[in-house]
C-alpha cells in the first residue's frame, strides 16, 4: 500500500460511521466524498427515473440492482474532480460492483489504494441507526445522543433541518444488516486478498476512529 492512496473505500455495515468519518477525511485528504446512498437520495429528492426505481429497494432495505448502481457511481467518478482520487462510501457493496470498479480504474491506469474496514458489532449499529438524523440541505449525519447538533434539530454547518431517514426504522435495519452480511461482507476477503484491507475498530469515539483511520492511511 502506498503512503497516500488516492482511491479509498470506506467499508463497513450500515451506521458504522462511514459518512461521519468521510466528512472529516474529505477535508484531511482533499478528496471528493462519493457516497452511493447520498447519490440515490439526491435522485429521490429530484424525483428522477433512477430515484423512483431505487426507492422500492431502499424502502425495503435491499440493495439497488448492480447495473443501475454501477452506472450511477461510474458516472460520478468520471467527473473531473474525481480524476485524482475519491473517498468512496457505500460503494462497492457486492463483488460484482467491486469488479466493475477495478476494471474502470484499471482502464485509467489506476487502482484501489486502501480499504479501511470500520468494524462495529450489530447491537451497536441498531442503536446508532435509531438515533441518526441527517441534514436536509447538506446530508451531514448526527446522532441524538452520540453526536448531537449544537441546536436541536438544526445542522451545525448550514442550519438545515434535520430529519430521520425512511429506511432507518428497526424492521428495515434488520434487513439491511442481513443484506450486509450476505452480500457485502465478502468484500472484506476480496480486498484482503488484494492486500489493501486495513481493519479499524469503529466501536469507539468518533475522534478515536478518525485517529485510527489516519493511522491506517499512512498518517495524512
Ligand atoms: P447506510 O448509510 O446505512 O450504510 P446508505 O446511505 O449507504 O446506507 O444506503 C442506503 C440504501 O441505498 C441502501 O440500503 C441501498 O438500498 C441503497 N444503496 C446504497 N449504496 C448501494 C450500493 N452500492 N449498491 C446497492 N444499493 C445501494
Ligand atoms: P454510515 O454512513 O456508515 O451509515 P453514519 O456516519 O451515518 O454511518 O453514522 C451512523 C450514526 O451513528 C449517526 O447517527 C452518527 O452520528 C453515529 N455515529 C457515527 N460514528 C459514531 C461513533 N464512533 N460513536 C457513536 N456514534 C457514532
Amino acid at each position: 500500500m502506498s503512503a497516500k492512496p488516492r482511491y479509498i473505500i470506506l467499508l463497513g455495515p450500515p451506521a458504522s460511521g462511514k459518512g461521519t468519518q468521510a466528512a472529516r477525511l474529505r477535508e484531511i485528504l482533499g478528496l471528493p466524498h462519493v457516497a452511493s446512498g447520498d447519490l440515490f437520495r439526491e435522485n429521490l429528492k429530484n424525483e428522477t427515473p433512477l430515484g423512483r426505481r431505487a426507492k422500492e429497494y431502499m424502502d425495503r432495505g435491499e440493495l439497488v440492482p448492480d447495473d443501475v448502481t454501477i452506472a450511477m457511481v461510474m458516472e460520478r467518478l468520471s467527473q473531473p474532480d474525481c480524476a485524482g482520487g475519491a473517498l468512496l462510501d457505500g460503494f462497492p457493496r457486492t463483488i460484482a460492483q467491486a469488479q466493475a470498479l477495478d476494471r474502470a480504474l484499471a482502464e485509467r491506469g489506476q487502482q484501489v489504494g486502501a480499504v479501511p474496514y470500520i468494524a462495529v458489532p450489530d447491537d451497536v449499529l441498531v442503536e446508532r441507526v435509531s438515533g441518526r438524523r441527517l441534514c436536509r440541505l447538506c446530508g451531514a449525519s448526527y446522532h441524538v445522543r452520540f453526536n448531537p447538533p449544537q441546536q436541536p434539530g438544526r445542522c451545525d454547518h448550514d442550519g438545515g433541518k434535520l430529519y430521520q431517514r425512511d429506511d432507518d426504522l428497526p424492521e428495515t435495519v434488520r434487513t439491511r444488516l442481513q443484506v450486509y452480511w450476505e452480500q457485502t461482507s465478502p468484500l472484506i476477503d476480496y480486498y484482503r486478498q488484494q492486500g489493501v484491507l486495513v481493519t479499524v475498530n469503529g466501536d469507539q469515539s468518533i475522534d478515536a476512529v478518525t485517529t485510527d483511520l489516519r493511522e491506517a492511511l499512512g498518517r495524512p
